[in-house]
């Protein structure tokens, strides 16, 4: 659900380069002499050779997806931009609007996330249902599946249509200066979506209940204590009813900050691991990622919004693309085309950005239950729950990996092991 918060999520991840990358990564490792031999010696020290062919069949397919509805989004957008289509799509919003020039920009943004849903709709469908299946992954009926697609896309309506006709007012206000309330409005957006999501969002998708293992609330409880934070409900969230896969997050913040552990989670897992998971999770919090994050998207967000302003009154001046004034509705593709080549544009540095906070909480987890074996094992657990690539291409790391690949972590927790004397 959370990938079709497509437009959205495009404005809140340019992240930019406004973070000194943390170097000091994997524990130290000396890079050996053959990599690619002690790389399979050492994925065969953990995996089986199935787990490794189902895993890599599994994710390069889900590489190919991504390409695919990126290649799409980008060739709608170029279409709607560079064709009459969008043209007599505005005509077709002035008329049923009836002259409010508030409303037509809304049931343009309407019509043009139709075409994007049915444009992406057989990658939605073939990704995350029919070859959820394929690998044995889901648990969903087709019916499941597609009310929780509707649901996601209704909720990004009623978030969306209501920002997409703040943005054209601004734009109406000010054609040059627009980007700066623009981006206020997205900051306050993005930061009430953080506190609210969880508990207006979540609650249309799963069943949540506290974790009912005491020994294991007990232990988690104590560590969150050692860690310096208080949390409120530790919530198991009903996973298994849609899919095999395992996960664990903080969510909220102050009062409505959680832990989520998925039922799927604790049947497949020792305590420790479980422990591991959510010291994990305590590590973001302990390095302040969620705040940073922000600061990097509210940032980025106001360079980007800057720019896109620059070129849509470049594109207006130019009258090469069907409009002489940026609030006219037929610019929309092409601030949607410019938001998502800037996102794509800027990948490599939010994942390296990611990944490197990633590799930090990695790094608390370990110091905080000293116990790099269990970190080891709910790794292990986690990639084969989750089919992951045990072995991705660097370039797919690069482009796409929020976390450094499995092997990568458990070479951390193997150097901490060693660095401890254990
Ligand atoms: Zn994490």
């Amino acid at each position: 659900m959370v990938s079709q918060w497509s437009f959205l999520v495009c404005l809140l991840a340019l992240a930019g380069a406004t973070i000194s990358l943390d170097r000091q990564a994997l524990g130290g490792d000396a890079p050996p002499s053959d990599p690619r031999a002690s790389f399979a010696d050492k994925a065969r020290q953990y995996f089986t050779d199935e787990e490794l062919a189902t895993g890599r069949a599994y994710a390069r397919g889900r590489y190919l997806l991504y390409g695919a509805r990126i290649a799409l989004t980008l060739g709608l957008f170029g279409l709607l931009t560079l064709s009459p289509l969008s043209a007599k799509i505005r005509d077709l919003s002035v008329s049923v609007a009836g002259g409010r020039v508030w409303l037509t920009i809304g049931i343009f943004g309407l019509l043009l996330a139709l075409l994007y849903y049915v444009v992406t709709f057989p990658v939605s469908l073939y990704g995350s249902f029919l070859r959820e299946h394929t690998f044995g992954l889901s648990r969903q009926t087709f019916v499941a599946w597609a009310w929780d697609y509707a649901k996601g896309a209704l909720i990004n309506a009623v978030i969306l249509l209501p920002l997409l006709i703040l943005l054209y007012t601004f734009i109406r206000w000010d054609p040059v200066r627009w980007y700066l309330p623009v981006w206020v409005v997205v900051v306050l957006v993005m930061s009430l979506l953080a506190e609210l999501s969880p508990i207006l969002f979540d609650p249309l998708f799963h069943t949540f209940r506290p974790v009912q293992n005491t020994a294991l609330v007990e232990r988690l409880r104590t560590l969150t204590a050692r860690a310096g934070l208080t949390v409120g409900p530790i919530l198991e969230m009903d996973a298994s009813r849609k899919t095999t896969k395992t996960n664990a997050y903080f969510t909220g913040f102050g009062r409505t900050r959680r832990i989520v552990l998925y039922d799927t989670l604790l049947t497949a897992s020792a305590p420790e691991e479980v422990e591991l998971v959510v010291a994990h999770e305590l590590g973001h919090w302990r390095r302040h990622h969620i705040w940073k994050g922000m600061a990097i998207s509210a940032v980025s967000a106001l360079a980007a919004l800057w720019l896109i302003a620059r070129l849509l009154n470049i594109a207006a001046d130019s009258g090469r693309f069907g409009f002489i004034h940026p609030a006219d509705p037929r610019s929309l593709p092409l601030l949607l085309l410019l938001l998502v080549a800037l996102t794509i544009l800027t990948m490599p540095i939010q994942m390296a950005i990611s990944r490197s906070f990633e590799r930090e909480a990695d790094r608390e987890s370990l110091r905080l239950t000293a116990n790099p074996k269990a970190f080891i094992a709910s790794e292990i657990t986690l990639a084969r729950s989750n089919l992951a690539d045990i072995d991705p291409p660097r370039v797919v790391v690069w482009l796409l990996y929020t976390h450094p690949p499995v092997l990568e972590r458990i070479a951390m927790a193997e150097a901490f092991r060693a660095e401890q004397g254990q």
